[in-house]
C-alpha cells in the first residue's frame, strides 16, 4: 500500500487539523493521543512520508527513536509512571490504525490495566493539561 497523504497524522504536520503537542523540532513531532489507552499516553512521528517501520528510511527513523526516549522521560516525570510501555503496529492485522509511522508512549502503574487501544475521546481540556505537564516536564 502506497503512503496516503491524507492520513490523519499527514493532516497534524500540516496544522490542517489541531493537535496537543508536547514537541516538536525539524525532524519529529509528539502529541496527545486523542483517545488515550491512560492518561499521559503520547505519540511521536517523523515528519517524513513513511507507513510504518518497515518502510522508513532509517535515517529518519533514528530521530524518531531519539526523541521517544526523550518524551518517553518527560512522560515518566510528568505522570509518575514506574512503568512506560512503548508500542508500534505495522499493518492493519497488526492493529494499526493511522498509516503513517508512530510510536505509542503509554504510562503504566502497578495494577493499572490499560483502555482499549483508539476507543473513548478524551476531554480537551484534559488533553491540554497533560500536554502542559509533559513540556513543562522536558
Ligand atoms: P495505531 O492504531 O497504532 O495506528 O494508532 C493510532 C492512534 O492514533 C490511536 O491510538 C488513536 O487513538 C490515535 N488518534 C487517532 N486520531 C487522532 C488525532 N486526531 N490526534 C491524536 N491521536 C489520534
Amino acid at each position: 500500500m502506497a503512503y496516503a497523504d491524507d492520513n490523519i497524522f499527514a493532516k497534524i504536520l500540516r496544522d490542517e487539523i489541531p493537535s496537543f503537542k508536547v514537541y516538536d523540532d525539524e525532524h519529529t513531532l509528539a502529541f496527545m493521543d486523542v483517545m488515550p489507552q491512560a492518561p499521559g499516553h503520547t505519540l511521536v512521528i517523523p515528519k517524513y512520508s513513511a507507513e510504518n517501520l518497515l518502510d522508513v528510511d532509517p535515517d529518519f527513523l533514528a530521530a524518531t527513536i531519539q526523541v521517544t526516549q526523550k518524551v518517553a522521560g518527560a512522560v515518566k516525570r510528568a505522570f509518575d509512571a514506574p512503568g512506560i510501555m512503548i508500542a508500534q503496529l505495522n499493518g492493519s492485522a497488526a492493529g494499526q490504525t493511522v498509516f503513517h509511522l508512530h510510536f505509542h508512549i503509554i504510562p503504566r502503574h502497578d495494577g493499572v490495566d490499560f483502555k482499549l487501544h483508539a476507543r473513548e475521546m478524551e476531554d480537551a481540556g484534559v488533553l491540554e493539561d497533560h500536554a502542559q505537564r509533559i513540556r513543562t516536564a522536558l
